[in-house]
């Protein structure tokens, strides 16, 4: 149940934001502020101290004498207990912060408060768990020696993130990062700097000591972004965000030869056998299109359907797309809310009249929905009658637009669906586990569904192939990024 009144004073008050670096929040030193948006009403929800060099110089500092003088050193049990107090206390101010995340990204209440949130508070609860129960590798050389390997944390790591589910993503590096023993500068998006805020408080009140976690505003090139992937003492960057920028800080990295994680664009392929359940499909269809205004990395925005059920599933799926309602992220029956921002939103526009010029025949959506005067909304929308090689089906336009395809083999959709520079995830539909085997095998993705998408373990690996990524994050995966590991060889 929403508590209106946490809503109504949130909503009302303007929110600025500082910096918090070295457990202190902090002022921008040249006096250097942005605006932030509220993508849904377009009004000022407050302003954001902007960080530049001297900023991230200073976190950085406060970050290695935290690692140096007593967070390498502290008990991994101890560092557990922390992480899940930050946990719940996430869970404790759940509606605040899924308020607070409503307003800065113009997403939904109702996912905010049901998967952002929640999921922020388990990704520390999940992490406290996971890193009590790590082993590494041994080896007997017979009866000449033992080897045994240990993990190292690394240091002072960057974590940069993308606007799209700011506290979710977040958190999905932090946890992980504090767990394996290093120290954090996280530098949030410049479109969503609420909750991070926030995020600071919370690990304090957590027992976190100061030093340790630092968050600095700001932009990407230079700003903030650009200083902490200079800065020679960040060990390692955890990137999120749009393939180009990860281009640019592996750049800027190569100087120092910084470790780097990569999780990048998608253009995902959702491929529909004519032996699936049609209904089910298209339940989690709209989510995979839609859910979040089609801003989630892993999107299914080329849907390629087997020709026998291409006219049905078309049908059936326009039908269900009109009836969603589009309107004020706090409103009971808002499905999709408002896109993050003007020039988002206007580059999402502009690939809608680009599917016009290529050929394409919009079924439904394309445009702002008419009874919305304020906000960035666009209505769901769904394009047919492109062919594979159209700059739509092979850019990522991260909005709620689709379009759809006819196949007729399954060698045919393997090759639409692997023909792109990306390879995040893919869903793939059928009752014919043969089948099912088959194609999952030969989709270039690193993360494949059958039958279902969005469906995550956090203990499994997570990343892209191609240009969607470098590495992976997730259960030992996330630690053999945050550590060193040591082998450790004894003559016997
Ligand atoms: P973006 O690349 O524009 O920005 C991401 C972050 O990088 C921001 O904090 C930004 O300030 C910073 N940045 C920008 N230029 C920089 C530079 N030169 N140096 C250092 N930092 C810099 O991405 P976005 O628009 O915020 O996010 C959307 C993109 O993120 C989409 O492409 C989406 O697919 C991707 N994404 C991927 C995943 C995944 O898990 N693979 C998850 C979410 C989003």
């Amino acid at each position: 149940m929403i508590q209106k009144s946490v809503i109504e004073r949130t909503k009302t008050s303007k929110i600025n934001c500082l910096h918090f670096i070295n457990g202190k929040y902090t002022a921008s030193i040249n006096n250097k502020l942005f605006e932030n948006i509220n993508p849904a009403t377009q009004e000022i929800i407050g302003h954001v101290a902007e960080g530049g060099y001297e900023e991230i110089d200073l976190a950085v500092q406060a970050a290695k004498n935290a690692f140096e003088n007593g967070w390498k050193q502290i008990p991994s049990r101890e560092r557990a207990a922390i992480l899940r107090k930050i946990g719940d206390l996430i869970l404790e101010r759940k509606e605040e912060l899924a308020t607070l995340e409503a307003i800065d990204t113009g997403k939904p209440y109702w996912l905010t408060s049901s998967v952002d949130i929640p999921r922020a508070a388990y990704n520390f609860h999940f992490f406290s768990e996971y890193m009590t129960s790590l082993g590494t590798e041994a080896y007997q050389m017979d009866n000449v020696a033992l080897n045994y390997a240990v993990r190292k944390p690394l240091g002072v790591v960057g974590l940069i993130n993308p606007w799209n589910l700011p506290l979710f993503l977040l958190t999905w590096k932090l946890a992980p990062c504090l767990a394996a023993g290093n120290t954090a500068v996280l530098k949030p998006a410049e479109w969503t700097p609420l909750t991070a805020t926030i995020l600071g408080e919370i690990c304090k009140e957590a027992g976190v000591p100061d030093g340790v976690v630092n968050i600095v505003h700001g932009f990407g090139p230079d700003s903030a972004g650009s200083a902490l992937t200079e800065h020679p003492d960040v060990k390692a960057i955890t990137f999120t965000g749009e393939t180009s920028t990860g281009k640019q800080i592996m750049k800027t990295a190569a100087n120092s030869l910084k470790r780097l994680s990569y999780e990048l664009g998608g253009k995902n392929p959702n491929i529909i056998f004519a032996d699936a359940n049609l209904d089910e499909v298209i339940e989690t269809t709209i989510k995979s299109s839609f859910v979040n205004q089609g801003q989630v990395c892993l999107c299914g925005s080329r849907i390629y359907v087997q020709r026998e059920s291409y006219d049905e599933f078309v049908e059936k799926f326009v039908n269900k797309t009109k009836e969603l309602v589009v309107g004020d992220p706090f409103a009971e029956d808002t499905f999709m809310g408002a896109m993050i921002s003007e020039e988002h939103y206007n580059r999402v526009l502009s690939y809608i009249e680009l599917a016009k010029e290529e050929g394409g025949t919009i079924l439904t959506g394309g445009k702002k929905p008419s009874h919305l005067d304020k906000g960035f909304y666009l209505e769901p929308t769904i394009i047919v009658d492109l062919n594979n090689d159209c700059r739509l089906i092979r850019e990522e336009i991260f909005g709620p637009v689709v379009t759809v395809l006819p196949f007729d083999t399954e060698e045919e959709v393997i090759g639409y669906a692997n023909d792109t520079v990306y390879g995040l995830s893919a869903s793939i539909w059928t009752n014919d586990v043969r089948r099912a085997h088959r194609v999952a095998d030969q989709v270039e993705a690193g993360i494949v569904w059958v039958n279902t998408w969005f469906l995550r373990d956090l203990r499994t690996p997570f990343g892209g192939m191609k240009q969607s990524g470098v590495g992976r994050e997730g259960g030992m995966h996330s630690f053999e990024f945050y550590s060193e590991l040591k082998n450790i060889c004894i003559k016997l």
